[in-house]
C-alpha cells in the first residue's frame, strides 16, 4: 500500500496571465504553477522523487542517498521528502570545507529536517560517477545498501513523475516551456506532451552540454528520444545562480505584475526568454506559450 504522501495529487493550477508584451504579439501566456503541487516540496522536485520513494519503499529500503552542493534545491527537498513519509535520508554535500563552517540556511534546514550531511571534497565528488569511487564514498557515509537518487535527482523514474507534468497539459497550450538544471523535467516533460505540443527548455547553466544529458536520460528511460523538444541556450546569464541586476528587476517587475513569488535562480530564467523571444517575434501569433512555475523563493 502507497504511503498516504505518494497517492497522486490534483494537477496543478493552470491560469491565464494578462500581459501586455505577449499580447502585442498575439501570445497567449499561461502559467502551470507547479510550485504548488505539494505544500512542502515545490513542483518538479516532487515529481521526480514520489516516484523514487515509492520504488525505496517498495524494495524495503530504509535510508535513501543523493549528492548536492551547499545551495541545492535538490537536497532540500529529499530532506523533506524523507522526513514527510519517514525514510532516512543521507546527503553527500560538495566541498569538505564547508563541513568547519556553520551552515547556510539550505543546509540548516537538510539537517532539522532529519537529513545526515556527508561532506567531500569536489573532486571524490565529482568521481562518484566511477562505481567504485561511489561504492567507497556510500560506504564512508554510513549508506550503503541505501537507495541512491543521483544528483539532480534526474533518472527514469523521475523522468515517469515529469512526464505526468506533460500530460497534464494536454489540449491546452502550443509550447509548455521550464527551465533547465540537469533537464530531466524536460525530458520527461515532453515524454508526456501529446503529438503536435512542444516542449521549450531553458537551460540555467552555461556550457551547452545539456542536449546531450537529455538524450541520454530519455535514452535510459524510454529507450530512445520521445517528444518535441528544443532548447534556448541564451539566456542562462553567465550560468547557474548568476542573477545580474537586469535580470531582478524584471523578477521583481514580473512578480508585481503577477501576483506571484518569482523564483530567481530558475524560474526568473525561463520568464526571461519567453518574455524575450515573444518580443522578437519568435511564436507566431495565435500561439499559446505556457510558462511551467516549477518552485518558489
Ligand atoms: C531543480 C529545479 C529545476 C531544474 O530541474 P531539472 O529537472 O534538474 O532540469 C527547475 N526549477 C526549479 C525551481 C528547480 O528547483
Amino acid at each position: 500500500m502507497d504511503h498516504p504522501e505518494l497517492q497522486s495529487r490534483p494537477a496543478s493550477p493552470l491560469v491565464e496571465a494578462v500581459d501586455e508584451r505577449f499580447a502585442a504579439h498575439g501570445v497567449r501566456l499561461l502559467l502551470k504553477r507547479d510550485d504548488l503541487v505539494h505544500p512542502e516540496l515545490p513542483g518538479n522536485k516532487w515529481r521526480k522523487l514520489a516516484p523514487n520513494l515509492r520504488a525505496a519503499l517498495e524494495a524495503g529500503h530504509e535510508q535513501l542517498v543523493t549528492f548536492g552542493g551547499a545551495y541545492s534545491n535538490h537536497l532540500r527537498a529529499t530532506a523533506a521528502a524523507g522526513r514527510l513519509l519517514g525514510i532516512a535520508t543521507v546527503g553527500i554535500v560538495r566541498g569538505d570545507e564547508l563541513a568547519a563552517r556553520p551552515l547556510n540556511d539550505s543546509l540548516a534546514r537538510c539537517a532539522a529536517d532529519g537529513m545526515r550531511l556527508h561532506f567531500v571534497t569536489r573532486s571524490r565528488y565529482r568521481a562518484k560517477a566511477d562505481p567504485q569511487a561511489l561504492a567507497e564514498l556510500l560506504d564512508e557515509a554510513g549508506a550503503s545498501g541505501a537507495y541512491v537518487v543521483p544528483e539532480g535527482g534526474s533518472n527514469a523514474l523521475a523522468l515517469a513523475g515529469c512526464a505526468e507534468l506533460g500530460r497534464e497539459l494536454r489540449g491546452v497550450t502550443d509550447v509548455a516551456a521550464v527551465a533547465c538544471g540537469t533537464g530531466g523535467t524536460l525530458a520527461g516533460l515532453a515524454a508526456g506532451l501529446a503529438p503536435g505540443q512542444r516542449a521549450l527548455g531553458v537551460p540555467v547553466l552555461a556550457g551547452g552540454f545539456l542536449s546531450g544529458e537529455i538524450r541520454s536520460l530519455q535514452a535510459e528511460a524510454y529507450g530512445g528520444p520521445v517528444g518535441d523538444w528544443t532548447l534556448a541556450e541564451d539566456f542562462h546569464h553567465g550560468g547557474y545562480a548568476r542573477v545580474p541586476a537586469a535580470l531582478e528587476s524584471f523578477a521583481a517587475d514580473f512578480a508585481s505584475r503577477h501576483g506571484f513569488p518569482v523564483e530567481r535562480i530558475y524560474v526568473a530564467k525561463l520568464l526571461w526568454a519567453l518574455t524575450t523571444l515573444t518580443t522578437a517575434g519568435a511564436f507566431p501569433r495565435g500561439t499559446t506559450v505556457t510558462a511551467i512555475i516549477t518552485g518558489r523563493p
